[in-house]
């Protein structure tokens, strides 16, 4: 047994870390235990994590596979390397667009940087997303919105700080286990548990409040909230004057109380109990239920009105996204996807110019805006006029909706699918590129609330697998051979890249090397000297100290134009697809407790609504996507049950 070397869970954004050690053949994939030193979790772990990292499922991918005869057969690195690289090149000929790239926020922050580079400065394709546009693009939007930069404000020592946690279409204690447990000794030590969520979900089940909205209605129930705290006098007018704007916009644009409580099927008296949380010092935490919805920025804008409008913004308060893939923080702030690195802007004429020096590429050959995202670039390979397309540690036919249009589009293209396990994108491939996965893998990843943290190898991947960023070094070696200047790419190298064009920004990780990741084990960000780390995002408490005490119009800065955070004013405009006789039922989705990641993660419950069924917002049945099957309510399915049609999904 060799000695554990420090890593970071790689299951979900918490970003616990771990230590972690070979087990020299022994049945586990790798040992690993909580590490006590780590800032993030100081030893804390969950089961789920600990068990899918020692013991990952999935029929591991061996060795270099290319379609020959319609089958999937073994090959050499040298020829799938090549074959790809052909392809590539051939369609780059056509445009640069006529390349698409698929990531991930599975990839180390060193291989999306490179990704991304590669993408953007090597082909200089528009067509370049990460799935992690598909669950967190409506929070970054929220937020780049109201405050001018991605990131929440609150971080974990705000949890136990908090008085009232507000978890909205969340269901942490399952996603999100070790957070939850803090969360959970917060509210049951001298605060409150309310969840809001259509389904019985486990963490509903522990709070001390569950409100229940209609499926699709969250805006309604949020703009309800809203003119609840106006309507009662909660709002905190100092801080609304001093510290933000568009507030009058927003109060004239607030409906009516009982008609967005009627829309939403919740009572009155439910919306009044949820506007009085917020007269506590209250963290508002949010998730897919509404990320992953038509009205999901609108929605998580109400969220973050509701804390602007009652102040709840400090410590120990503020609006806090869930994010699910452990680096999708990552992505965002390094993979070149939505903006350069370190945000910078693909509006900005200056960033575009400072990456083509950097990356010493022409700035002819940069794209002027961030181009599709992932569901539109999909539909450009369904349109079949995209020859190529690589994806990189993501599994689209199973991650989004309509496998079948998924499945026809990546049939439409030349697939290059690299990953480490066998999946239903796998299976379409025309070239599969082994790659390493956690534990074998090297670089640094970013948890949900802005720490950098290291990811390690405690052994070595089969002898036919590369690490992800030696598979991009090798592509870029044979397309582009002078963007990195080398086939091997060596992650610390990379991460310094990224560090240089970050070093500024409000995303800076100039202060972040690896050997103070090995010293500290994790640093929050934005860090620009070799000792300092980002405290709470837009509050300086020091400036409150030099003040002698008390808050001062110093004390905030947000990265909006004029220095304010801003109030929105969407409104709640029905759910596109209303029941009726042909389709009596609506569907949400929810997470099993017992898998993180795809194809076992979704499934799909139903709820009847209230103008079908006798229990509204009762959760009557689930689908697990990896074994069709239904579960439902027989009370709830009586009064449709005519109308009910078995259906293979394909
Ligand atoms: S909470 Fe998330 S990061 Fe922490 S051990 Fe569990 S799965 Fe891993």
């Amino acid at each position: 047994m060799t000695d554990r070397k420090p890593t970071t869970c790689m299951r979900c954004a918490v970003g616990c870390g771990y230590r972690q050690r070979d087990t020299d053949g022994g049945p586990k994939f790798v040992d690993v235990r909580g590490d006590n030193d780590h800032p993030t979790n100081r030893g804390q772990t969950c089961n789920r994590g600990v068990r899918e990292t020692v013991d990952p499922t999935g029929e591991r991918l061996t060795e270099p596979l290319i379609r020959r005869g319609g089958t999937l057969q073994p090959t050499d690195w040298d020829t799938a390397i090549g074959t790809v690289a052909v392809r590539i090149i051939e369609a780059l000929r056509k445009g640069n667009d006529n390349v698409a790239v698929l990531g991930s926020g599975q990839q180390t922050n060193e291989a999306a940087y490179a990704l991304g580079k590669l993408a953007r400065g090597g082909f200089g394709t528009r067509h370049y997303d990460a799935n992690t546009t598909l669950c967190m693009a409506s929070a970054v939007q929220a937020y780049m919105q109201a405050f001018g930069s991605d990131a929440p404000p609150p971080t974990y020592e705000d949890v136990p700080e908090a008085q009232t946690h507000v978890i909205w279409g969340a269901n942490p204690k399952i996603a999100h286990p070790v957070l939850y447990r803090w969360i959970a000794e917060s509210a049951a030590a001298d605060g409150e548990l309310i969840v809001v969520d259509p389904v019985e979900s486990e963490t509903a089940a522990d709070a001390d409040r569950h409100v229940r909205p209609e499926p699709g209605t969250d805006l309604a129930l949020a703009r309800a909230v809203l003119a609840q705290v106006v309507d009662s006098g909660a709002v905190n007018r100092r801080f609304v004057e001093r510290h933000t704007e568009g507030f009058e916009a927003m109060v004239g644009s607030l409906p009516a109380i009982e008609v967005a409580a009627e829309t939403a099927g919740v009572s009155v008296d439910r919306v009044a109990e949820l506007a009085a949380a917020f007269d506590a010092q209250t963290l508002v935490y949010w998730g897919m239920g509404v990320n992953q919805s038509v009205q999901g920025t609108g929605t998580a804008r109400s969220l973050i009105d509701c804390c602007l409008a009652t102040g709840n913004l400090g410590p120990g308060s503020g609006p806090f996204s869930l994010t699910g893939q452990a680096n999708s923080m990552g992505n965002r702030v390094c993979a070149s996807k939505s903006s350069w690195p370190g945000y910078r802007s693909f509006d900005d004429p200056a960033h575009r110019k400072a990456i083509a020096n950097a990356w010493d590429v022409p700035l002819s050959r940069l794209p002027d805006d961030s181009g599709p995202g992932f569901v539109r670039i999909i539909d450009a390979l369904a349109r079949d006029n995209v020859d190529v397309c690589w994806t990189v540690a993501t599994n689209p036919v199973a991650g989004m909706p309509d496998a079948g249009h998924v499945r026809n589009a990546l049939g439409e293209t030349f697939l290059v699918t690299q990953d480490a396990f066998r999946s239903d994108t796998v299976e379409l491939a025309d070239v599969v590129l082994p790659a390493a996965t956690w534990g074998e893998s090297e670089g640094t990843v970013m948890n949900m609330e802005r720490r950098v943290s290291r990811v390690t190898a405690a052994r070595e991947p089969p002898a036919s697998v590369r690490q992800d960023v030696d598979i991009i070094g090798a592509v870029s070696h044979r397309v582009v051979p002078a963007l990195f200047g080398s086939e091997r790419l060596d992650p610390e190298s990379l991460f310094d890249e990224v560090r240089a064009l970050t070093r500024g920004t409000t995303a800076d990780l100039s202060g972040i090397t690896y050997g103070r990741l090995a010293d500290e084990l994790a640093v929050r960000w934005p860090s620009s000297t070799a000792t300092d780390q980002g405290g709470y995002r837009y509050f300086d408490g020091e400036a409150d100290e030099a003040e002698g005490g008390g808050e001062t119009d110093d004390s905030w800065s947000f990265h909006t134009d004029s220095g304010r955070a801003r109030f929105s004013d969407a409104s709640h405009e029905g759910v596109p697809e209303p029941i009726d006789e042909t389709y009596p039922l609506t569907l949400t989705t929810g997470r099993r407790p017992d898998a993180f990641e795809l194809p076992t993660t979704e499934v799909v419950g139903f709820s009847v609504d209230s103008r079908s069924g006798p229990i509204r917002g009762r959760r009557i049945a689930s689908v697990h996507v990896q074994h069709p099957a239904v579960q439902a309510h027989a009370q709830g399915c009586a009064s449709v049950a005519s109308s009910l049609v078995a259906t293979e999904i394909p």
